[in-house]
């Protein structure tokens, strides 16, 4: 099943339970716009390279279309596709007013120079600086992208429209970026646990933590849990799992991070798994926090954790949703878990447009305060309805949508 074909089976599980028409349901999962690109740009050798960018414009009934920008060797327009939808549910579960895009580039950022990267980024707004802007389409950082392409990308579209700073978001806090945004993402997982397990009646000293990925969104999350007092007990990224079962020294693993190009990669202050062994271990909550697709019908009847809070776009699939639902697992969905970024990243614009610095602890009390309504909301959705936290998600974002472009009026 490809990406978003998956995407659109919870849209539809979702939809099922709402009075929507047939028509109603193709306009609201059709992409609005979808963009494909050529980017050559000379390499450092010399010699020239040309890569495909994509720029998928889900929805805007609700605002100008937000979301992030994503290098990876697997990147293709299906997967953008599948993660503007994403956005646009994203953004209306927490009421931001936003609608829902993506973006990205099919190349592997770790084989490229940091010239190179930045010509490629220069390259591609110089393909689709018209169709993005503040009041349009606002990029952000996603898997293999960060704060300085976003500097780059502030820059490159200021030469065409002038200085325009809330026309990207993630930007480095020195040029026109959020405090707080950087930690947003992994910050809003963690308050996320901390709603669902007093909800569940369980401790967080005795809910251990399994988490893969270490970047952005993983290595916040482990610090926020860590501080909160849940015990993390195994963490990964691309070169595989580190597991300690009485905990683990994430001060050291950070600092290991720093000194070795943000890679865990020979580590030793912990047994080392794979990541397939990871998703497997015997914790009492697991948080997939790297790529989409990782827990499948194949693996999921060997899923010991009995929460899963996705972390990551579209971790979960289909099938293995349906497993879980089946063993009593209780699964927090993406467009609820991970929303403390895109939250994040709404301060930053508001920020940019008010030309008003605001400081950390505004950011923190705003996120809490926009994502503890929003998680509440679904909450009490899913016991109304008796439907799995994600049905009620989809079933609150779906809803704001429908509504926007009903008021909005279509034709
Ligand atoms: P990142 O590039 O900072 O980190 C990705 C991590 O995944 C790294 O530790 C990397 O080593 C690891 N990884 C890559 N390939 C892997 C593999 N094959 N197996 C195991 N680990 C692997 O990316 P990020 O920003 O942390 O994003 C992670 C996920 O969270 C993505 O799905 C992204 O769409 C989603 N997300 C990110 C944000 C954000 O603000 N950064 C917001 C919402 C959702």
């Amino acid at each position: 099943m490809r990406a978003f074909e998956a995407t659109r089976l919870d849209f539809d599980r979702a939809a099922d339970h709402m009075d929507l028409t047939d028509n109603m349901r193709r306009l609201l999962l059709i992409p609005m716009r979808e963009v494909q690109v050529q980017i050559p740009v000379e390499m450092d050798r010399g010699d020239i390279a040309t890569f495909i960018g994509y720029r998928v414009q889900h929805n805007n009934s609700r605002g100008p279309m937000k979301g992030g920008l994503r290098y990876h060797p697997e990147v293709d327009l299906d997967e953008v596709r599948s993660l503007a939808a994403l956005m646009t549910w994203k953004t209306a579960v927490v009421n931001l007013p936003y609608g829902g895009a993506k973006g990205g580039i099919a190349i592997d950022p770790r084989s490229m120079s940091l010239r190179e990267l930045e010509r490629v980024t220069r390259k591609f707004i110089d393909q689709i600086h018209d169709i993005i802007g503040p009041d349009i389409d606002i990029p952000a950082p996603d898997m293999g992208t960060g704060a300085e392409y976003m500097a780059w990308i502030m820059n490159q579209y200021a030469k065409y429209h002038g200085f325009s700073p809330a026309c990207v978001t993630g930007k480095p806090v020195e040029l026109y970026g959020l405090p707080g945004r950087d930690e947003a993402t992994g910050r809003g997982v963690g308050i996320f646990v901390i709603k669902l397990l007093s909800r569940l009646g369980r401790k967080p000293q005795d809910t251990r933590v399994a988490i893969q990925g270490f970047g952005n969104v993983g290595s916040h999350t482990a610090s926020f849990l860590q501080d909160a007092q849940c015990p993390v007990v195994a963490v990964s990224d691309v070169s595989g799992g580190y597991y300690r079962p009485q905990g683990l020294d994430l001060s050291s693993m950070f600092r290991y991070v720093r000194e070795h190009q943000g890679s865990l990669q020979g580590y030793t202050g912990a047994q080392t798994i794979s990541n397939a062994e990871l998703l497997e271990l015997d914790v009492e909550m697991l948080i997939p926090a790297a790529l989409g697709g990782v827990l499948t019908a194949e693996n999921a009847g060997r899923v010991k954790a009995k929460i899963i809070v996705e972390g990551a776009n579209a971790p979960v699939h289909p099938d293995a949703d349906e497993i879980f639902d089946s063993r009593g697992i209780t699964v927090l969905p993406d467009i609820l878990a991970n929303a403390g970024g895109v939250t994040a990243s709404y301060f930053e614009w508001v920020q940019n447009r008010q030309h008003y610095q605001w400081g950390i602890n505004r950011v923190r009390q705003e996120l809490d305060r926009v994502l503890s309504e929003a998680f509440e909301r679904v909450w009490e959705l899913a016991h109304e309805r008796k439907v799995s936290l994600r049905t009620a998600a989809y079933i609150q974002g779906i809803g704001r949508v429908g509504r926007a472009t009903v008021l909005g009026g279509i034709t």
